[in-house]
């Protein structure tokens, strides 16, 4: 059964479990008798938004109104008068008086309704089913929670931002809950982030501090500006630490997208800007930032000989280098004993292409706040991306227009990441032919029927629709030409896609950027999703869908390996160039991660890198 049913007649679905014979329908209408426009409209509202209907009923808006109309024409039992009706819209009323002081999290119809003004109505969409899937142990109906369980604030305006409070009826409900203590945490960061937001009293406050070179005054707001490096996919994830680490030390983040950034996200929080004004004083600086600058922390703290009590004036601002090469004084910054100094700089400036959350966890004075937001060790991301990233509504066109067009129908979706970094050492056949061993020692796929030419007539065969994002066309070709020869043993149909091939990386492209990002988004809406080792691209995927990926190692050389796409232990992604602090000294071995925290383990796609997990699992 579909989860959401589809409506007929341009009117928004509405959602309820099971289904209603006709029979019933009538039975339940029958009692009845509405003889205005407007009351039937407001019975149909009250019917749906006060739930009088049993939990059972599957039953659009359409079909209700439908069924009132017959009962107007006398199609339908009149025994009631029309005291009954005027006491159900009475009772409605009431109980819709009730609902404006409840909480709007489970507001469906609201949902619906405001989406058929926008124009931007719901009512082709169906939501994903899993059958293989073991994270399939999704309820047959979902009640739509388009606050994602309260951690998205209510109140943004709906058009600016579609994809905000409809993206949930794209994916399956996550079974992850923010806690109510990250929940709180966030609504106390937007009112920060409203009371020192680009251009307020206090930013520019504090933005005449860095007219000087050491702080002058006292400033009543904190900043940390985020400066993208590589791909968006490293992007994503430097900003999400960025945020965690500006929740922790109560600054506000400002992001400096730059131009081939402009059209991707919506504005993650309430009535306030995230994005760096473009006349801010330090941005001309930010692209030439390099490991070593003198205005950085590591270069402070090597200048004073790694002592930073040495130093009696506070600079204004600090460049927070974090990026994949940093060097050894810039990895200073992890060391709880640098943190504190930092609480007294107004503006940091961090450059970063890294997932560096799992080291936030290895700082003691941020480990019991860390363990309040975050009682689920695997979820932190999860969280943070779906907070934080909303697709523009350009960016939304792109996904739900693919969505509507290749994969609402499917029975499952699955989405498969090809991310080749080395051409030449990766020769096409080699990788093709790892994907295929994944999809048939995984059993993520079925085998084609090498003998047959037609199907054997089954009852159930599923259909599936197998999404693949690669900047080359070739695995695409390949998987989609071997379903079209031959059918599969079990009588499947599969469809395979791919949106785009762009061939390289192109910088500094919106256009570019904006399928990038849209192409993470609908892997991210897949029931069975597999990525490639080492791609930030994929781990954004899988924490925006709360998806374990099979982690497919794309080979280098000539030879495919055993276990062609081993399934992650965590959904979280992988800090890959984390400081060797962890390591023993002397022998440069890790430390067993006990001694350390117990939710930290060696990443499987990369021995030196670190991840988030809830048990150590090794
Ligand atoms: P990573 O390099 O795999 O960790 O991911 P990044 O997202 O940081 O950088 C790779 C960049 O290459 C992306 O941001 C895109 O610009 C481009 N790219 C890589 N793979 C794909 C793909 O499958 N589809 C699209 N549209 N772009 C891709």
């Amino acid at each position: 059964m579909s989860k959401v049913s589809s409506s007929r007649g341009g009117s928004p679905s509405i959602l309820f479990r099971g289904e209603i014979g006709l029979q019933n329908q009538g039975q339940f209408t029958s009692s009845l008798l509405v003889s205005s426009e407007h009351a039937l409209d407001d019975a149909v509202d009250c019917f749906i938004e006060g739930r009088l209907l049993a939990p059972e009923i599957t039953i659009t808006r359409i079909e209700i109104m439908e069924i009132f109309q017959m009962e107007r024409l006398g199609f339908g039992s009149k025994k009631f008068p029309k005291m009954v009706v005027s006491f159900l819209l009475a009772f409605c009323l009431l109980y819709m008086a009730s609902m404006v002081y409840r909480s709007s999290s489970f507001d469906l119809i609201g949902e619906f309704a405001k989406a058929d003004v926008t124009g931007e109505t719901a009512e082709n969409v169906t939501l994903p089913s899993v059958k293989e899937d073991n994270l399939s142990s999704q309820p047959e109906s979902v009640v739509v929670d388009k606050l994602l369980g309260g951690l998205l604030a209510p109140g943004f305006d709906e058009e600016s931002c579609i994809s905000r409070y409809q993206s949930n009826l794209y994916r399956k409900i996550s079974p992850h809950k923010p806690s109510a203590y990250l929940v709180s945490k966030l609504r106390k960061y937007e009112d920060l982030h409203k009371r020192c937001g680009p251009y307020t009293e206090s930013y520019n406050r504090t933005l005449k501090e860095l007219s000087s070179s050491h702080i002058n005054g006292t400033v009543d707001c904190n900043y940390i500006v985020w400066t993208p490096s590589n791909g968006l996919g490293n992007r994503i994830i430097s900003m999400a630490s960025s945020f965690l680490y500006a929740v922790l030390t109560d600054r506000v983040l400002l992001v400096d997208h730059g131009p081939d950034m402009t059209d991707l996200f919506c504005e993650p929080f309430p009535d306030a800007s995230w994005v760096l004004p473009k006349d801010f004083p330090l941005s001309n600086q930010f692209y030439g930032l390099q490991p070593g600058n003198v205005h950085s922390y590591g270069h402070l703290l090597w200048a004073n000989s790694m002592n930073i009590s040495a130093v009696t004036q506070s600079p204004s601002f600090l460049y927070l280098y974090l990026a994949y090469n940093y060097d050894n004084y810039d990895k200073l910054f992890y060391q709880d004993q640098n943190q504190g100094f930092l609480q007294k700089i107004p503006w940091l400036i961090l450059k970063s292409d890294q997932y560096f959350v799992p080291y936030l966890f290895l700082i003691p004075s941020f480990q019991q706040e860390l363990g309040n937001l975050f009682p689920d060790k695997e979820t932190v991301f999860h969280h943070l991306v779906r907070y934080l990233f909303h697709p523009s509504n350009q960016a939304w066109g792109l996904i739900t227009r693919f969505h509507q067009a290749y994969l609402a129908s499917a029975d499952q979706r699955i989405g498969l990441q090809v991310r080749v970094f080395n051409r030449k050492a990766s020769p096409i056949k080699v990788v093709l032919e790892q994907i295929l061993s994944c999809i048939q020692k995984e059993k993520l796929l079925p085998q084609v029927d090498e003998k047959k030419h037609i199907a054997s007539p089954s009852k159930n065969k599923t259909s599936r629709a197998i999404t693949i994002a690669s900047l080359y066309p070739e695995y695409y070709e390949s998987i989609k030409n071997m379903y079209w020869m031959k059918p599969t043993v079990n009588g499947d149909v599969i469809g395979v896609y791919q949106p785009s091939h762009e061939e390289f990386q192109h910088f500094g492209n919106n256009i570019h950027n904006i399928k990038a990002w849209a192409e993470i988004y609908i892997l991210s809406l897949s029931d069975v999703l597999v990525t490639s080792s080492w791609s930030t691209f994929g781990y954004v995927a899988q924490g925006l869908g709360g998806l374990k990926p099979w982690m497919l190692y794309v080979p280098t050389g000539d030879k495919t390996t055993d276990r062609p796409c081993p399934r992650a232990t965590s959904m979280e992604p992988c800090f890959h160039f984390p400081p060797n602090y962890y390591k023993n000294a002397r022998t440069r071995r890790r430390l067993d991660s006990v001694s350390l925290v117990p939710h930290i383990m060696q990443c499987e796609d990369t021995s030196n890198g670190i991840k988030l997990v809830n048990d150590k699992k090794f």
